[in-house]
């Protein structure tokens, strides 16, 4: 189910969390929203599952405005960061737990029960735990479970909020492959909320960037992160995060602060804010600088350095060790680098 956002809006008080959000979710896709904290993306989701009222604008799914529909009547399914499973229920009656709350007319006979259930736990592969307490479960299996309940309803639309905030970095990495692997088994159109840019990287399809309850691009993560639309979408995706320097432009070449130059033969003339990302640089023989931090990864090396007056972080590959204090002379993959305009930060 397609899910549209017109002019959405939502104010406490005198404060405007989420600002005239215009936003098409597309039908049995993984979209992210992702910010920084408090730059309302949990209340958009809130808002989007009937939680939290709208203060201004619509949310229509498919041709239908649910805009104040309470959450029961919207069939959505919900994931939050804390599970809230059921203690005393086993993780059958748990899961099951929807099912019971619906109308007596459309209540489900046991054996229907029975039926979705083990269907929903299969897809999550908890099968086997179906007998046992939620306190019987790792944090893993325990998500596993708040997603099978989310699910199990069939809903419309699965509204996730940091699930995975609450794992620790192994298991994180695994429910991630899972969350993408039960969404794209289960084609359920799903809204994944999340702070945590490599997250939304890894498994969206396409990612919601928001700041100051504003959307600053949307676009899928490769696009993203190749093209960003400004200067605040460059810096938030990307670790180690892309260097941005002030520069000035003068016949296609570049001016860094403490003189060092670099031709970029189509630039205009001008004052420009130029991100430089951590892979665009390369060792070579145009920019020097003195080692200040190596942080060998194994695979790559992360070389820290100061450039004019600001502190840059290059990945090149390992091969040749690099030591701190040593001298080191770049180039750059021109390709990988973005300019900026210094007043608006939208990417020129
Ligand atoms: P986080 O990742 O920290 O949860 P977020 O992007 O999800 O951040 P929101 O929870 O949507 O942010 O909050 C957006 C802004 O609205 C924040 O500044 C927050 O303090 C404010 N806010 C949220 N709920 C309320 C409320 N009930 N009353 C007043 N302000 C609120």
């Amino acid at each position: 189910m397609e899910v549209t956002l017109k002019n959405l809006t939502k104010v406490f008080d005198d404060f405007t969390a989420v600002d005239h959000v215009n936003l098409t979710i597309p039908d049995g896709k993984l979209t992210g929203l992702l910010g920084p904290s408090g730059c309302g993306k949990s209340t958009t989701l809130y808002m989007i599952s009937g939680l939290l009222n709208a203060s201004e604008g619509q949310i229509m799914f498919g041709d239908r405005d649910v805009t104040t529909l309470p959450p029961d009547k919207r069939n959505i399914g919900l994931v939050f960061q804390n599970y809230a499973l059921y203690p005393h229920m086993t993780v059958f009656d748990n899961i099951a737990f929807p099912l019971g709350n619906k109308p007596r007319s459309e209540r489900p006979k046991k054996a229907q029960v029975k039926e979705a259930v083990e269907k929903v736990a299969e897809l999550v592969q908890i099968q086997d735990l179906l007998k046992r307490k939620p306190k019987e479960l790792s944090g893993g299996q325990q998500q596993r479970v708040a997603i099978a309940r989310a699910l199990v309803k069939k809903p419309d639309l699965l509204l996730l909020d940091e699930p995975l905030s609450n794992l620790d970095a192994r298991l994180r990495m695994e429910m991630r492959q899972e969350v993408r692997r039960i969404q794209l088994e289960s084609k359920v159109t799903t809204v994944f909320v999340t702070h945590d840019q490599e997250e939304a990287m890894s498994i969206t399809d396409s990612i919601v960037l928001m700041r100051n309850g504003v959307v600053q691009q949307v676009a899928g993560a490769h696009e993203m992160y190749m093209s960003p639309s400004n200067e605040f979408v460059a810096s938030f995706m990307g670790n180690p995060p892309i260097t941005i320097f002030d520069v000035e432009v003068k016949d296609g070449v570049v001016y860094f602060a403490d003189g060092q130059t670099y031709e970029f033969p189509d630039r205009a003339d001008g004052k420009y804010r130029l991100g430089i990302r951590p892979e665009a640089w390369k060792k070579g023989t145009k920019l020097g600088s003195r080692i200040e931090h190596v942080d060998l990864r194994g695979q790559d090396q992360v070389i820290t350095f100061t450039l004019g007056n600001t502190t840059a972080k290059a990945v090149i590959d390992a091969e040749s060790e690099a030591m701190i204090g040593e001298e080191m002379s770049f180039d750059l993959r021109r390709g990988r680098c973005c300019f900026f305009d210094p007043e608006t930060g939208v990417r020129l």
